[in-house]
């Protein structure tokens, strides 16, 4: 779930224009995505610099993981948006 921009309303990320407004909501996803990956990315570089601090190599085989993960619900979700097959 995400915000829309223009009226303010909890919305589906899913679909291009806002089920309440109907305003175009292509740069919110964009937005929304944006803000996901730094999250995401901050996650995983804190869980390799743990690893790395505590000399842990399972934390920095979990964190390899995570960013496969992650990147991969990303791209998928870059794709729903672009409609690429
Ligand atoms: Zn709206």
């Amino acid at each position: 779930m995400m915000k829309c921009s223009h009226c303010g309303m909890e919305i589906p990320f899913a679909g291009k224009v806002c089920p309440f407004c109907g305003v175009d909501k292509t740069n919110d996803q964009k937005l929304h995505l944006v803000v996901m990956g730094t999250a995401f990315s901050t996650f995983i570089f804190t869980f390799a610099l743990v690893g790395f601090l505590t000399q842990n190599p399972c934390l920095a085989v979990l964190a390899a993981l995570a960013a496969v993960f992650f990147g991969t619900i990303l791209a998928l979700a870059v794709c729903t948006i672009a409609k690429w097959p």
